[in-house]
């Protein structure tokens, strides 16, 4: 800056010069002071130009090469871990198919036999006036286990059936009075045998669902039959039937919530997560009563294929209440 300012000054030395008529001419001088200005302006530049990010910080190079190594290692290791996760999740599935085929193919070898053994006992059983009482005893021993096994295998085979991709459900307009007239049908000896009272709902004449009939009546029994079993000698059973909203990816759908009460033994709270699982059976109580331990968790598959659901709240020495809910038909009459 002084040098410039000393530039400008010296005009009147070049207005000298002219008036001496020399003007026009470079002398060394001039020369000089450009090359100092040429200079002063060169490093001016380097000193404000951004020195480069490696200069600042010579190690980031080295840094980012050895993180870009890492995220490579990285995402080599998940890949693999992928590949293995994937190629486990297909034996698992494999297996599990296997074992369901197995399941369902053995279910069905025993039932042929069974159903000869439940046959033929159930013959000599009408032949009532040539037997003695023990021979009495003993075919009703034959007839309970055998009718006892055969509900067993039809369970597994329901079981393996789901697992195996093979139930093949019939959905339709299922019109609750008759799903729920069919079910309390059947249940009614078993309630009036343990001394247990059925409370059952009003139910509007066309409220419909949208079920296989036939499986929805399997559940209804299932949860009607447990709320009489595990109930205690003149308890109570009350079914009830209401109409409600559900989520249903960003919409509402009406569901048919239908509730069976009993004033039971109830379930334990450690118990809880086992009581959808396939051959768990609770309490003491439950080990004398008879059961296979697989309704329950049959229900849960059918009524989930059903696009449905089922849970339970339950207080263990005071009652449990066992749920399902149905996608409401909105066209049945
Ligand atoms: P099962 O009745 O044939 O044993 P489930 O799958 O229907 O098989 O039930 C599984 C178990 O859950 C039962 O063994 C019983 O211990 C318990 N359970 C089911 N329903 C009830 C109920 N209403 N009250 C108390 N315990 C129940």
């Amino acid at each position: 800056v002084l040098l410039l300012s000393r530039s400008t000054y010296d005009c009147s030395y070049i207005r000298e010069t002219e008036d001496r008529g020399t003007s026009g001419k470079i002398d060394n001088n001039d020369i000089v002071k450009i090359i100092i200005i040429f200079v002063f302006f060169f490093f001016f530049f380097l000193m404000i130009r951004r020195p480069p990010r490696s200069t600042l910080f010579p190690y980031t190079t080295l840094f980012r090469s050895q993180l870009k190594l890492a995220q490579e290692n990285l995402e080599m290791r998940v890949k693999k871990r992928t590949h293995e996760l994937i190629r486990a999740k297909e034996e698992a599935d494999n297996a599990n198919k296997s074992k369901s085929e197995f399941l369902a193919r053995m279910s069905h070898e025993l039932r042929t036999p069974l159903n000869a053994v439940l046959g033929f006992g159930q013959l000599l059983q009408m032949d009532d006036d040539n037997l003695n009482d023990e021979q009495r005893v003993a075919i009703e021993h034959i007839l309970i286990g055998g009718r006892h096994l055969l509900q067993l295998i039809n369970e597994v085979l329901d079981i393996a059936r789901v697992d195996a991709g093979e139930m093949e459900l019939i959905i339709e307009t299922a019109p609750l009075n008759d799903v729920m007239d069919t079910a309390l049908l059947l249940i009614r000896p078993l309630a009036l045998n343990q001394g247990v009272t059925l409370n059952t709902p009003s139910l509007t004449p066309d409220c419909c669902v949208r079920a296989d009939l036939q499986r929805l009546v399997q559940v209804l029994v299932n949860l009607f039959s447990n709320a009489v079993k595990y109930n205690r000698k003149g308890g109570e059973v009350t079914v009830d039937c209401a109409v409600v909203m559900r989520d249903n990816g960003g919409s509402r759908k009406r569901m048919l919530h239908i509730a069976v009460t009993d004033t039971g033994i109830g379930i334990r709270e450690e118990d809880y997560d086992k009581v959808f699982e396939p051959f768990q059976r609770f309490t003491l109580q439950a080990e004398n009563i008879e059961g296979t331990g697989v309704g329950l968790s049959i229900s849960k598959k059918m009524v989930e294929l059903m696009g449905g659901y089922i849970g339970f709240e339950s207080q263990y020495e005071t009652g449990s209440t066992f749920w399902v809910e149905l996608p409401f038909d909105e066209t049945g009459t």
